[in-house]
């Protein structure tokens, strides 16, 4: 945990303070630290690729272990994994739900379907992209994508949330 929060002080100085039970760091640090490390996904399964998701939440690959939880209620949840083939008719629901959420939230696009349509891609029906529905953060390819592409994908939402910056200016304005 302490890695993960200490700022960019002096190894000593960090070693002196921790050994004296204290951690200094930023709010910007503290903020993401709590926010990715407390992902709660709405529970939103579409198609086939839900099954995957639900193995990636069972016990052998154990989403618990990074503080994820799924919650049923959108005004529970920061997170939405759409999982499946996104149909015109459902795409509104989606959204709906979608709205529910509080801010900040994050979407996740779980297989080919999702990301792109998928073989659905010309069918009359499927939307062709989740992205045209609501923001996507994270693109997670396959047919269905595996546990471990899942889990990969919510590593890359936390690395993306740990980067957020929301009282310091960005790197490239501090450095002028
Ligand atoms: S990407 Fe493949 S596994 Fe996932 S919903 Fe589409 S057809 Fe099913």
């Amino acid at each position: 945990m302490q890695d993960n929060l200490n700022t960019n002080l002096p190894t000593s100085l960090n070693e002196e303070l921790n050994n004296a039970g204290f951690v200094l760091t930023s709010a910007d640090k503290l903020i993401n630290w709590a926010r990715s490390g407390s992902m709660w996904p709405m529970t939103f399964g579409l198609a086939c690729c839900a099954v995957e998701m639900m193995h990636t939440g069972a016990s052998r690959y154990d989403l618990d272990r990074f503080g994820i939880v799924f919650r049923p209620s959108p005004r529970q949840s920061d997170v939405m994994i759409i999982a499946g083939t996104l149909t015109n008719k459902m795409a509104k629901a989606l959204r709906r739900v979608y709205d529910q959420m509080p801010e900040p939230k994050y979407v996740i696009s779980m297989g080919s379907c999702s990301n792109g349509g998928g073989y659905y891609h010309h069918s009359y029906s499927v939307v062709r992209a989740s992205d045209r529905i609501v923001p996507v953060d994270i693109y997670v390819p396959g047919c269905p994508p595996t546990p471990e592409s899942l889990l990969y994908g919510i590593m890359q939402l936390q690395k993306k949330i740990k980067r957020e910056r929301h009282f310091s200016a960005p790197k490239n304005k501090e450095s002028k």
